[in-house]
């Protein structure tokens, strides 16, 4: 068979790999080299996968899951990592199980896909941008010229546009008449409150509660929790979000806390106690929320200020825009509709000898080397199975 592969990416690559021990594979990249936005993951460090076993894998995953079951089953993180091994690229595990080269370079991951291609014989072709895909009969046609048995549809989503991903797979899916779930930036990029819950209540439900890391940008709010949060909230309307800045204390503590804090400092402005309390930046925030006058003090202080005080600080309302621009998203979340696509071989319900896989489909994880884990499982499924 002849099979065009349509995007340089993990999933490409991977799917190219083992499709191409058994037939004759041409990989269509339309950079000048393949894995631009795999060099730049992990801060140039790539974070390949999560040395984690395939129920926690799941658990990671923010959309459509159970898509995942099969591919995930039959190329594990426990195997993708022994299997870049034994490629030759030394691996190490860091803190929540984040699996990187050993070397920290991107590049070496690269450079191990282009090699393992080499050896298969996969005819990669650069600065070859797909701009149609047509079917005649049994036969694909792509850009006019050339003709194929089937086509793998691994063009990415549409984040970080500059590394080639630029939606292309969704437009030729739209063709062939799958449904495209609206993309929306899944989890948007930046740097770090420590200690601090992020909570996103609906109809008065918690639907998020994260804890850990974030920081205020100059866009808005960033970091560890809200990108994690970002990816559960990206697909609601209509919800509130709200920051404990004091999580490891109950309501009753954190009084008892402030009340000693009071005690200490009867003369002083409220605003210079809070500093034992809070981070400087934020206590005219947290101040002005709970109504209450940075100078005054503490012996004027009403028991109905103080409980607004315990209030705010346990409850402090940020109020939602948006989420950041999706070009500047780490991935995307949406993209071809999972159910018109085989989980266990990524073909195409609609299409026959059509395929999608990796970032392109319906499917995203957290950070933590999830969404790599997704191109390679779901290129390692197409290709065996083709
Ligand atoms: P892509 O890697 O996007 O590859 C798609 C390829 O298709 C591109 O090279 C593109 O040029 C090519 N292409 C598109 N259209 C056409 C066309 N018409 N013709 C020819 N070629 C085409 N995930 C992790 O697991 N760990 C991380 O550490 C991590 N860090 C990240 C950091 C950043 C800044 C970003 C932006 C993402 C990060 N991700 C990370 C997410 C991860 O990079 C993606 O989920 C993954 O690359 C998706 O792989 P893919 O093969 O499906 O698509």
């Amino acid at each position: 068979m002849r099979i065009g592969i349509i995007g340089g990416g993990p999933a490409g690559m991977m799917c190219a790999i083992k499709a191409g021990e058994n037939h004759e594979v041409a990989l269509f990249e339309k950079n000048e080299k393949l894995g631009k936005k795999l060099f730049i993951t992990g801060k140039g460090r790539c974070n390949l996968t999560n040395y984690t076993d395939e129920k926690d894998f799941m658990k990671n995953l923010v959309r459509n899951p159970s898509f995942m079951f099969s591919s995930i089953y039959s190329f594990s993180p426990f195997t993708t990592y022994y299997y870049f091994e034994d490629l030759g690229l030394p691996l190490k595990v860091e803190r929540g199980n984040r699996v990187f080269p050993a070397s920290d370079k991107s590049s070496d991951v690269i450079k191990t896909y282009e090699k393992k291609l080499r050896q298969v014989g996969v005819e990669v072709r650069l600065n070859t941008e797909v701009t149609s895909i047509k079917k005649d009969g049994e036969t694909f046609i792509l850009n006019d010229r050339e003709k194929f048995d089937k086509v793998v549809i691994a063009s990415g989503g549409i984040s970080y546009k500059l590394t080639g991903s630029t939606g292309d797979g969704y437009k030729f899916g739209k063709e062939f008449g799958h449904k495209i779930i609206e993309p929306k930036p899944g989890l948007i990029a930046g740097l770090s409150l420590k200690n601090v819950e992020l909570r996103v209540e609906k109809d008065k439900k918690v639907i998020s509660k994260e804890f850990g890391e974030m920081l205020f940008t100059h866009r808005g709010i960033s970091g560890p929790i809200v990108l994690t949060t970002s990816s559960k909230i990206n697909r609601l309307n209509d919800f509130e979000l709200y920051l404990d800045l004091k999580p490891a204390l109950s309501k009753e503590k954190l009084d008892n806390r402030i009340l000693r804090d009071f005690e200490d400092n009867q003369n002083k402005n409220i605003e210079n106690v809070m500093r034992n309390l809070l981070p400087r930046d934020l206590i005219a925030y947290v101040l002005d929320s709970a109504k209450i006058p940075g100078d005054k003090k503490i012996n004027q202080i009403t028991k109905e200020e103080r409980e607004e005080l315990v209030k705010t600080i346990k409850n402090f309302k940020l109020i939602f825009a948006s989420l950041d621009d999706i070009d500047r998203a780490i991935v995307t979340s949406g993209g071809i509709d999972v159910k018109d696509i085989d989980p266990k071989t990524m073909e195409s319900k609609i299409v026959p000898g059509l395929y999608f896989i990796g970032e392109v489909i319906d499917i995203d994880g957290l950070t933590g080397g999830f969404n790599i884990q997704i191109a390679n499982s779901t290129g390692y499924s197409c290709g065996i199975n083709l």
